[in-house]
C-alpha cells in the first residue's frame, strides 16, 4: 500500500486527485521558470515528446532576474567584447558572441516580435573618451574580420557619424551594430509560459526546492508542501544556486536600474552601452531606463538579496543628468534590483552536480541572448 505521509506534507489539504497527480513521475523536474528553465523545458520536450517535465518555481510568478532585466537583445559592445577577449582569450570570448548571436536567432524563430515586443533598433557604444575610442577604433578591423563568420557581415561594427544628433553631452563618437534589438521581458516570460503549458509541461509555483534525496532509480525533490519525484533534476535556479549547492562556482550579483517619468519629444531609439558595457540605457514608452554602475560598489552587490544600492542609484541618477539627458531635469519614477549569476570567468556554467543533477547557470548580464541557445546545448549534452 502507497503511504501518502511519505510524499505528502500532512498538514497540507490535498485531495486525492491532487495527491495522484502531483506524485506522478517526471522525466525531468527543472528548478526554476525563469527563461533559461523554460527555454530547457521546452528543449526537454523536444527531444522526448513523451516526457513527463515539471518546473518548480519558488515564488508565486517567475521574479528572478528574467524579469528585472532591461530587455537588451544583444551580443555585446565592441568595447565589451574586447575585455573579453584580453580576460578569457580570443576563441572563448568569440564563442561567447556566437552563443548570444545563435541564442538571439532561435528566439526570433521562437516568438512573433509583435508577441514580445521586439524591436531591432540597433545598439551603440557611446564614447566620452576621445583616447578610449581611439583605442577602441583601432581594433574595429580585427573584431569585424573575426565577427563575420558569425554575423556574416563585414562590418558588424561600423562608426556612427550622427552621434552629436542624439543631444547625448560632451559624447564624443559611437560604434554602431544594426543587429541589436530590444524586448519587453515580462511579454517573454509571459510568452514562454504559453507555450510550455501547450507543450504540456507543468509548471507550479510558490514551490522553493529546499534540498533533495537521489536513490537508485529516482530522485524525490523536496518542497515545503510536496516531495516530487524524478528520474533528474536541472537546477536553472540562477543568482540563487548556491542556497542549493553552496559550493557552486557561481557568485550572485545584484544589478540596479532606474527608469524616468515619461519625457515629451524623445525621439531617439536603440540599446546604448558604455564603459565596457557596465552602463547600458534604452528608451520604453516615451521613457529613459537606465542600469548599470555595479563594478562601483562590487561588494555590495554580491548578493542574493533585492534590495535599492542609494549609492549606484544616486551616480546612475547624476549619470543620466550629466550625460544623457540634460535639457531638463527629469523625475524617477521606479527603481529596483535584480539578481544575476556570474562566474570568475564570464560564461554559462553547464556542469553536472552528480549522477541526476545537473545545473545551467550562470548566464551574467546576457542572459536573453544566450538562454534559447545554451539550454538547447545544456539539453543535448546532458540527456541525449
Ligand atoms: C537588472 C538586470 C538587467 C539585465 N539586463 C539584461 C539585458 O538587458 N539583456 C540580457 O541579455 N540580460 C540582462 N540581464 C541578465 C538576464 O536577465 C539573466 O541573464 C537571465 O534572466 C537569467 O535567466 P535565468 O532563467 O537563468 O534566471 P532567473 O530569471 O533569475 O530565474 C531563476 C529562477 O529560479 C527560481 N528559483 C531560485 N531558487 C529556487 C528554488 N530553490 N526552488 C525553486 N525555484 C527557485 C527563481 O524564483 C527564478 O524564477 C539583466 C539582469 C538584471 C538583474
Amino acid at each position: 500500500m502507497h503511504n501518502f505521509t511519505e510524499t505528502i506534507n500532512k498538514d497540507v489539504n490535498l485531495s486525492y486527485w491532487q495527491h495522484i497527480s502531483y506524485t506522478a513521475h517526471y522525466d525531468v523536474i527543472i528548478a526554476g521558470a525563469g527563461i533559461v528553465g523554460m527555454h530547457c523545458a521546452l528543449e526537454f520536450k523536444h527531444l522526448y515528446p513523451k516526457s513527463n517535465v515539471l518546473i518548480l518555481d519558488k515564488d508565486p510568478w517567475p521574479s528572478g532576474a528574467s524579469v528585472k532585466n532591461a530587455g537588451f537583445a544583444c551580443f555585446g559592445s565592441p568595447s565589451e567584447i574586447l575585455d573579453d577577449i584580453l580576460n578569457m582569450g580570443e576563441s572563448k570570448a568569440l564563442d561567447l558572441v556566437e552563443m548570444r548571436f545563435k541564442g538571439l536567432q532561435l528566439l526570433q524563430s521562437r516568438f512573433k516580435n509583435t508577441k514580445i515586443q521586439y524591436e531591432k533598433n540597433g545598439g551603440f557604444e557611446l564614447f566620452w573618451n576621445p583616447r578610449v575610442f581611439e583605442t577602441t577604433a583601432a581594433q574595429i578591423k580585427y573584431l569585424n574580420s573575426n565577427l563575420k563568420y558569425i554575423t556574416g557581415l563585414s562590418h558588424t561594427f561600423k562608426p556612427y557619424k550622427s552621434v552629436k544628433d542624439f543631444n547625448f553631452k560632451g559624447v564624443h563618437a559611437a560604434l554602431y551594430n544594426k543587429l541589436e534589438g530590444q524586448l519587453n521581458p515580462e511579454l517573454l516570460i509571459n510568452g514562454l509560459f504559453t507555450k510550455c503549458i501547450k507543450a504540456g509541461i507543468r509548471i507550479l509555483c510558490n514551490s522553493p526546492i529546499l534540498n533533495w534525496t537521489e536513490q537508485t532509480q529516482n530522485i524525490l525533490v523536496h518542497t515545503p508542501w510536496n516531495t516530487f519525484t524524478g528520474q533528474h533534476l536541472l537546477l536553472c535556479t540562477n543568482g540563487y544556486t548556491k542556497s542549493l549547492w553552496p559550493d557552486v562556482n557561481m557568485t550572485p550579483a545584484r544589478a540596479q536600474v532606474l527608469i524616468t517619468e515619461p519625457i515629451p519629444n524623445l525621439t531617439w531609439k536603440g540599446c546604448f552601452h558604455f564603459d565596457a558595457g557596465y552602463y547600458y540605457f534604452r528608451t520604453i514608452n516615451q521613457r529613459i531606463l537606465f542600469g548599470g554602475g555595479r563594478n562601483t560598489d562590487r561588494e555590495t552587490e554580491s548578493t542574493a538579496l533585492e534590495g535599492i544600492n542609494h549609492r549606484i542609484q544616486n551616480h546612475l541618477q547624476e549619470l543620466l543628468a550629466k550625460r544623457i539627458y540634460t535639457q531638463k531635469s527629469i523625475k524617477i519614477e521606479m527603481r529596483w534590483s535584480g539578481i544575476m549569476g556570474m562566474g570568475l570567468e564570464k560564461y554559462p556554467l553547464l556542469e553536472p552536480y552528480s549522477k541526476r543533477v545537473f545545473t545551467c547557470i550562470r548566464m551574467g548580464g546576457m542572459g536573453i541572448a544566450l538562454a534559447a541557445f545554451v539550454a538547447k546545448k545544456a539539453i543535448t549534452s546532458f540527456f541525449k
